[in-house]
């Protein structure tokens, strides 16, 4: 899926736009999952084309202090990640410093930029919008991000420019994307797994430009490796900041099957970890964990057990996913970990017959039935597996609407229980029959 980052100094209204753009599909996807987690990262879409929008102000703290040499980093990682970018500017502060530095970025790369002068709440405003020219970005779009009006023509502009989703080549093969904060042991795990030239089978061009998919054949498994430019270049991250492993893993996790989310045994699974794991989870990806650096840690007799129930308890709702403690140093259980994400993305892939999905589903309903609500019965009658790509289920029932969340996740568990989706997001939706 396209990337577009809306870039900007702070206060320019880039989260007010943000929340607008995603609003109404956030609505419908905190329905079904019941969390909400990254604020600065969602889906929207515009005359049937998807895209994922990044609000790259919200990953900094205190908006009114914040370095330049910050925001200069913001636009530059946009800019790698990004395929359009959408420049923000004030029409009630008009041109400032700031935003003259950011043009200049702006200015040199061959990215769609798309330049919006927000706060044009009247006619005078419009008018004085002009002078916006003078960034050298060409043209501009007004529009009030407080109001709405404007962002029809802005979203026209930017659906133009997207480039046309790309056609997915050895769909059958899984697909693995290597994320995690900076440091955790990536590139070490990449390095461990293609070992010798020799088990890379060929190197196709990726789905986008800057990322590259490589087939490998390795321990009897074959599966395409998601690599982004971001995780292959040599020049070091050294900024250990959220937004940037958080913008590092997009791009590999929405073109990804199962996500291999690596981590840190002495760092823990701390807020930039979880917030990989929750983009991952949102985009309803298989997930393995692995715990990195396992020879780091000093282990007494139960020490990867209550480590374990750690983790499981920060992910809570979504504990179902494997854990694999690995040390790559060692070159411990890399072959385990492999295994589990090829596990993951079977299970992801399951499908699952009717027949059995009600043979064995309509007795658990019959024996602990949703609750009545208001008085009403809701009698659920049927059950089946939806034809996507990762595993929803319909419940078929008279009244829909009268189930509500602690019954879905009941019967989600029920689901997990005894079909085994470890690893894998489930949806579970209530259709009217
Ligand atoms: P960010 O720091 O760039 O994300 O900016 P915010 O979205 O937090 O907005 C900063 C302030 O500008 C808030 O008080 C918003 O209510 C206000 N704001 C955003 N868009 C508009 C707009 O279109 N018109 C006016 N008048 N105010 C706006
Ligand atoms: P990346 O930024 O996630 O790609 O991390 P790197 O692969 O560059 O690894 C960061 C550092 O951790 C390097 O110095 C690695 O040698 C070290 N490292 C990676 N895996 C292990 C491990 O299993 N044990 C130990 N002790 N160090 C490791």
């Amino acid at each position: 899926m396209s990337i577009v980052a809306i870039v900007g100094r702070p206060n320019v209204g880039k989260s007010t736009l943000f929340n607008r753009l995603i609003q109404r599909r956030e609505a419908i996807t905190d329905a079904v999952s019941g969390v909400t987690r990254d604020r600065h990262y969602g889906k929207s879409d515009w005359n049937g084309k998807e895209f994922s929008l990044i609000d790259t102000g919200g990953y900094v703290l205190g908006s009114d202090d914040v370095f330049e040499a910050e925001i200069d980093h913001q636009v530059e990682l946009a800019i790698d990640e990004a395929d359009v970018i959408l420049f923000m500017v004030d029409a009630e502060d008009g041109i400032t410093g700031m935003d003259e530095d950011v043009a200049t970025l702006l200015r040199k790369i061959k990215k769609p930029v798309v330049l919006a002068v927000n706060k044009v709440d009247n006619p005078e405003r419009e008018a004085n919008a002009v002078e916006f020219y003078n960034l050298g970005l060409g043209d501009y779009f007004t529009l009030s991000s407080t109001s709405g009006s404007g962002t029809g023509d802005l979203l026209d502009k930017i659906v133009e420019l997207l480039p046309d989703t790309p056609v997915r080549e050895d769909s059958d093969l899984p697909r693995f994307a290597v994320v995690g904060r900076p440091n955790a042991g990536k590139s070490s795990f990449i390095n461990a797994l293609i070992g010798e030239d020799r088990y890379i089978v060929t190197d196709i061009a990726g789905t986008t430009r800057d990322s590259i998919d490589t087939k490998y054949n390795r321990f009897g498994f074959e599966f395409n490796l998601v690599d982004t430019a971001g995780i292959r270049r040599k020049k070091k991250v050294k900024e250990d900041l959220e937004f940037y492993s958080v913008m590092r893993s997009v791009r590999a996790i929405e073109h990804a099957d199962v996500c291999i989310l690596i981590l840190d045994a002495t760092r823990g699974f701390d807020g930039q970890v979880q917030n990989i794991f929750w983009l991952a989870e949102r985009n309803r990806k298989g997930i393995v964990v692995l715990v990195n650096k396992w020879d780091l840690v000093d282990k007494e007799t139960n020490t990867a057990k209550e480590y374990e129930a750690q983790i499981r308890k920060e992910m809570e709702p979504f504990t179902d996913v494997p854990i694999v403690f690995i040390s790559v140093l060692n070159k411990q259980r890399i072959f385990k970990a492999i295994e589990t994400a090829v596990d993951v993305f079977k299970n992801r892939t399951k499908r699952i017959k009717t027949s059995e999905l009600n043979e064995v589903m309509l007795p658990i309903i019959e024996h602990y039935p949703p609750p009545s609500l208001k008085g009403k019965f809701v009698k659920i009658k049927f059950v089946t597996q939806l034809p996507t790509p990762q595993p929803q289920f319909a419940f078929f029932c008279n009244l829909p609407q009268y189930v509500r969340d602690p019954y879905k996740r009941y019967l989600e568990n029920q689901l997990r229980k005894n079909f085994d989706f470890n690893g894998v997001p489930v949806s579970v939706y209530m259709r009217k029959k």
